[in-house]
C-alpha cells in the first residue's frame, strides 16, 4: 500500500460483465448465481473500459463476472475494446461451460486473435462442487495450448492434484473433505489453503469450519487500505465501484469516476463508507445496534468482513443506504 498514492487507483480492475453464474459457491464475494439476469451492455462496457482511462498506467483490467464465458460475444467485444484502448486485459473463467474441445479451442482462439489477452481458470473445492474437475483440466491443457504457458493462470494451481483425488468426472460436496479429513483439518484446509476472505457468502456457510469471535474482538480494525487504496477493485453492470473484495458495497458510481476520485481527495465520502475507512466495521456494527436494532447472531464471526456483511445485510432491510449496492446482493446468501 501506497499512502500517498492517490485513492481509488487500482492496479488491478475488474468489470462485473454480470453476476450471473452456473455455480453458486460457498466462498463467493459477490454473491453470484444462476438467479441473476442482467448483463452490462456492449455500450457500458466501452464506457467503463474509457473511464478506467483516467487512471495513469500501469493498471490492468481483468473481465470476470459471474461467469463472463456465458455470454462469450459480450466477452469477445470487451477485449477488442480494450486492446484497442492499449489496455492489458485478461479473461477469467470456470470453467463450467467447458464441455468439448471443440468448443473450448475456438472461443480460445478468438479471445487469442481479437487482443493479447490472458487467462485465468478458477480451480478450487468450492467450484469444484458444481464443476466436474475435468472440465477444469480441459479448460487448462487448451489454455496451456492457445495462450501458452505464461499467459495461462491457474488459481489456485496447488488445489489442482487434491480436486482430482475425489475424481474428475463429477461434482465434489465440500462435506467429502471433511469425511475424508476431519472437521478441523478441512477448515485449515479451506481457510488457510485458499486465504479466505470471510466476505460475501464464505461466513455463512464456510464460517462453520473455522474458530468465531465476537464482535468486539474486530474493535480498531478500520478498512482505511480496503476502502483507499485497494490494488483490486471492480466496476460492475450497475454502475457500482466496488473496492477491494467487498461485494455488495459500493463507494459510488464509476460513470462519474473523476467526480468520485475529486471528493474522496477532499475527504468527501458516503456515510458507511467514511464509518468503515475511519472505525471499521465494529463501528458499524454499534451504529447498527444503537439506531437499526441489530442483533449479532450467536456464535460470532469469522472474520471482520464476515461482521461487516452481516451488519449492512440488517441495514439494507432497515433503510436506503445508497452505499449497499447491488441490494440483490443481499438477496442471494
Ligand atoms: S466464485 Fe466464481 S464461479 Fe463461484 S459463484 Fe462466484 S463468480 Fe461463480
Ligand atoms: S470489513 Fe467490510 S468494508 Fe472492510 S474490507 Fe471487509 S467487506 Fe470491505
Amino acid at each position: 500500500m501506497n499512502r500517498h498514492a492517490p485513492p481509488l487507483h487500482p492496479s488491478d480492475l475488474g468489470l462485473i460483465l454480470s453476476y450471473k453464474c452456473q455455480c453458486e459457491c460457498a466462498h463467493c464475494l459477490y454473491n453470484c448465481g444462476p438467479t441473476w439476469r442482467d448483463w452490462m451492455s456492449p455500450e457500458e462496457v466501452q464506457e467503463a473500459l474509457e473511464a478506467t482511462l483516467h487512471w495513469e498506467q500501469p493498471y490492468q483490467v481483468h473481465l470476470t463476472g459471474g461467469e463472463p464465458f456465458l455470454k462469450f460475444s459480450l466477452l469477445l467485444h470487451a477485449v477488442e475494446i480494450a486492446t484497442e484502448l492499449g489496455i492489458p486485459v485478461y479473461a477469467e473463467t470456470n470453467a463450467g461451460w467447458c464441455v468439448g474441445e471443440t468448443l473450448v479451442e475456438e472461443r480460445f482462439t478468438a479471445l487469442q486473435e481479437v487482443g493479447p489477452s490472458a487467462l485465468l481458470i478458477s480451480c478450487s473445492p468450492f467450484h469444484a462442487e458444481t464443476i466436474p474437475p475435468a472440465r477444469t483440466l480441459m479448460a487448462i491443457r487448451k489454455s496451456l495450448e492457445v495462450f501458452g504457458p505464461q499467459r495461462t493462470i491457474v488459481y489456485m494451481s496447488g488445489w489442482l492434484e487434491q480436486i482430482q483425488a475425489f475424481g474428475i468426472d463429477a461434482p465434489t460436496p465440500l462435506e467429502a473433505y471433511s469425511q475424508v479429513f476431519g472437521r478441523e483439518e478441512a477448515g485449515r484446509m479451506f481457510w488457510q489453503g485458499y486465504s479466505l476472505i470471510s466476505g460475501g457468502r464464505s461466513g455463512y456457510r464456510l464460517g462453520h469450519l473455522a474458530p468465531k469471535r465476537s464482535p468486539e474482538a474486530f474493535q480498531g480494525q478500520t478498512c482505511h487500505r480496503e476502502l483507499l487504496y485497494a490494488h483490486h477493485s471492480h466496476f460492475d453492470l450497475y454502475g457500482n465501484f466496488i473496492p477491494s473484495f467487498c461485494g455488495g458495497l459500493t463507494v459510488g458510481n464509476w460513470h462519474q469516476l473523476p467526480q468520485l476520485i475529486a471528493d474522496f481527495q477532499s475527504n468527501i465520502f458516503p456515510e458507511l463508507i467514511e464509518i468503515l475507512i475511519k472505525a471499521g466495521p465494529y463501528r458499524l456494527y454499534e451504529v447498527a445496534k444503537e439506531s437499526y436494532n441489530y442483533q449479532a447472531p450467536d456464535g460470532g464471526f469469522v472474520g471482520k468482513c464476515h461482521l461487516c456483511v452481516d451488519v449492512r445485510r440488517h441495514l439494507v432491510g432497515s433503510a436506503d443506504f445508497p452505499e449497499l449496492r447491488p441490494v440483490e446482493f443481499y438477496d442471494n446468501f
